[in-house]
């Protein structure tokens, strides 16, 4: 099974693919932890974006959908995977449905992760806070101007797979074992928490 989740940056994306993952053994495939390695190693690619990445800026629609397309044809995406970050431009998803068309893939469902943009500032914020690696993009001038980015090149990518009837919302501001529970009844999927008791 292989789904999207999207949401502006701090909706929780990253934190619930992480526990699906866990739990059910879906490859999460976060563009923004790629990128964020790339330049943590220095390679080529990592100098090229760092200051887009700094900046809170979107990299190119031709190096995202390479490394998509280099990410999903590896056996540990075979159970399905999980797009955390990505597509992120009406672009992006036109050339994910080429690329899944030619690997004999496709898109289960995709889950908007609604949210309140006045508590994001408090979540990022917080993030910033706790996290141990400190992320160069996690200020709140940044945060201003990703969703910014976010509202003009991502949001129209909403209406684009509601078109297609993939579309699914979950109530991103609820506590994250609720969203994860919203999102397991979505996918059909038994949670581990439920299934305990
Ligand atoms: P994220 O961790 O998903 O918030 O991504 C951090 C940053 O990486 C973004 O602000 C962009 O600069 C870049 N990035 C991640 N995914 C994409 C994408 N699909 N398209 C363009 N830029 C991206």
């Amino acid at each position: 099974m292989n789904l999207i989740l999207l949401g502006p940056p701090g909706a929780g994306k990253g934190t619930q693919a992480k526990r699906l993952e866990e739990r059910y053994g879906l490859k999460q495939l976060s563009t923004g932890d790629m990128l964020r390695a790339a330049i943590a190693e220095g390679t080529p690619l990592g100098r090229q974006v760092k200051e887009i990445l700094d900046r809170g800026d979107l990299v190119t629609d031709e190096i995202m959908l390479d490394m998509i397309a280099e990410r999903i044809a590896q056996p540990d995406c075979d159970r399905g995977f999980i797009l955390d970050g990505f597509p992120r431009t009406v672009r992006q998803a036109e050339g994910l449905d080429d690329m899944l068309g030619r690997h004999g893939k496709a898109l289960a469902v995709v889950i908007e992760m609604k949210v309140d943009e006045a508590a994001l500032f408090a979540r990022v914020a917080n993030r910033a806070a706790q996290s141990a690696e400190k992320r160069s993009d996690d200020t709140e001038e940044t945060l201003r101007k990703r969703l910014g980015i976010y509202r003009e090149q991502t949001a129209p990518i909403i209406p684009y797979y509601r078109d297609k009837g993939l579309l699914k919302a979950v109530d991103g501001m609820a506590d994250m074992d609720s969203v994860t529970r919203q999102i397991e009844a979505i996918l059909g999927l038994q949670s581990a928490d439920a299934s305990a008791s």
